[in-house]
Parts: C-alpha cells; sequence; structure tokens
C-alpha cells in the first residue's frame, strides 16, 4: 500500500532511478504536473561513463533524460556546495536539510511545498543491520562485521537487496569509520522521514517497485530509468554491481527485463 501525504505541492528529490521516478510518477498521478517539482540535487555522484565528464555533465545527462521521458517541471541544482563532499566526513542530516533549503531557495518554491524521497526498504534493511552495532545509549561502536555476516547469512531473503548492493566485500574494504558516519546519521534521517510520510516506498522492495510499475502501466518509463553507475548515452551498461542488482531484481518479480544494456 502507497500513501502519499494530503498536500498541496510536493517536489521529488530524484535521480533518474526505479525508486526516484516511481516516487515521481505517483506524486504526479496524485497532484498534477504543475503541483510537482522533480529536483535532481548534484552531491557529487558521478552517473557518466564518460571518464572526462565533469559531474554537471553528469546532471545534465539524467536530467535531461529523465525530463524528456516525462513532462514535469524539473530543476537542477547544479552549484550545490555538496559537490566535492567527502562521505566520511558528510553529516548526511545536515546535507538532506540544506540542500532542501537551496532547492526552495533557488527555484522560489513556496515553503508549504513538501520534500519526497524514493527511499525504499533496502534502506530499512541497511538500517536494521545497523542497530546489530549500536549500544544501549544508541550510539554506533563499531561496526561487528561478523555479526552482520553471520545476521545476512541467516536472513538471506531478508537481506538480498544489502548484499546486493553494498556487498559484505565492501563493507570489509571501506573502513568502519565510514559506515558509523552514514549508518548512524543518515539511516536515523530515514526514519524520521518515513514516519513523517516522506518516503511513500518504504516498505517496498525493488521487485515490488516494478511490479507497482506494471500494475499502474508503467512499464515504458520504468525500462529507460538508469540505475547504474558508469551509464552511457542514457543506457544502462549491463555489468556494474547496480545493473546486476537490478537485473535480479526482475527476476525475483517475475517480469521481463527490457531494459537496453550496453554489455
Ligand atoms: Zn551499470
Amino acid at each position: 500500500m502507497i500513501n502519499l501525504p494530503d498536500v498541496n505541492k510536493v517536489f521529488i528529490s530524484h535521480s533518474g532511478g526505479m525508486d526516484s521516478t516511481l516516487v515521481l510518477l505517483l506524486a504526479i498521478d496524485k497532484y498534477g504536473k504543475d503541483n510537482v517539482t522533480a529536483v535532481y540535487a548534484n552531491i557529487g555522484h558521478i552517473m557518466s561513463g564518460d571518464i572526462n565528464a565533469t559531474k554537471d555533465d553528469a546532471a545534465h545527462m539524467v536530467f535531461n533524460h529523465m525530463s524528456s521521458l516525462i513532462d514535469v517541471n524539473s530543476v537542477i541544482i547544479e552549484d550545490s556546495d555538496f559537490q566535492s563532499v567527502d562521505i566520511h566526513e558528510a553529516d548526511m542530516h545536515n546535507m538532506f536539510a540544506k540542500i532542501r533549503d537551496i532547492i526552495l531557495l533557488k527555484s522560489n518554491l513556496p515553503v508549504e511545498t513538501l520534500p519526497l524521497f524514493g527511499i525504499t526498504k533496502k534502506e530499512k534493511d541497511i538500517i536494521d543491520l545497523q542497530r546489530l552495532s549500536v549500544s544501549a545509549d544508541g550510539v554506533v561502536q563499531t561496526i561487528d562485521i561478523d555479526a552482520i555476516e553471520e545476521e545476512v547469512a541467516n536472513n538471506p531473503e531478508k537481506y538480498s537487496g544489502v548484499v546486493n548492493a553494498y556487498g559484505l566485500g565492501n563493507i570489509r574494504k571501506h573502513i568502519p569509520e565510514l559506515l558509523s558516519t552514514v549508518y548512524s546519521k543518515f539511516s536515523k534521517e530515514m526514519i524520521d522521514e518515513a514516519e513523517a510520510g516522506q518516503a511513500p516506498i518504504f516498505n517496498l522492495n525493488k521487485a515490488d517497485i516494478i511490479k507497482e510499475y506494471v500494475s499502474r502501466g508503467w512499464e515504458d518509463i520504468m525500462y529507460k530509468t538508469i540505475s547504474c553507475s558508469k551509464p552511457v548515452d542514457n543506457l544502462n551498461c549491463g555489468i556494474c554491481d547496480l545493473c546486476n542488482e537490478r537485473k535480479r531484481s526482475f527476476e525475483n518479480a517475475g517480469v521481463a527485463d527490457n531494459t537496453v544494456y550496453i554489455g
């Protein structure tokens, strides 16, 4: 069940991927396109297979691609001061709040415009995993890799998204400080957003999301969303971790994957 809040205007933090695009479409459906603004906040996440592409090129690529698919009012934040943010230092809570402020300032959106996020069950699962390493007073101490591995191994269904997207190899490779920073701050913020009704697909996994597109007849747009970390010419590469997660999600949903992959 997907519930969108009863408000007049929203903006969607939109990446061009499957999750946030579903929220965008749901919002247009509910509020009407004149009341929905899609925002691509360029925070330094490089989304381009062209090694020479700048972050702005990548942002424009996603923006132009998606706005050609979906007729919606859109804004790009090009000069966010988060473009060079170091994730190790990032305070994700403040980051969200500041992105919102920048968006509101630059776009002259009315202050009653509510931000919505494409936060999914995968993030919820990560929050659950994080709790394995939280002490009684709620502070993340040391990430207990063995405990996480055991939990994931014992519940492969539940954590499939987490394992696919992040990989325990990645957890080992990246240092615990990164995890504790991101998990403790970002996950708290995500729970707050979800509980405030600002994360309409919080209870859906990737397969659920695919089924939702199909049930609403939005497959054409779904197949053109970009999951990839290294897309070229608006096409998913088909070989990166995120593309593999995408492929597995179609399998799990029992839906044919008509995505055009480069590789
Ligand atoms: Zn890819």
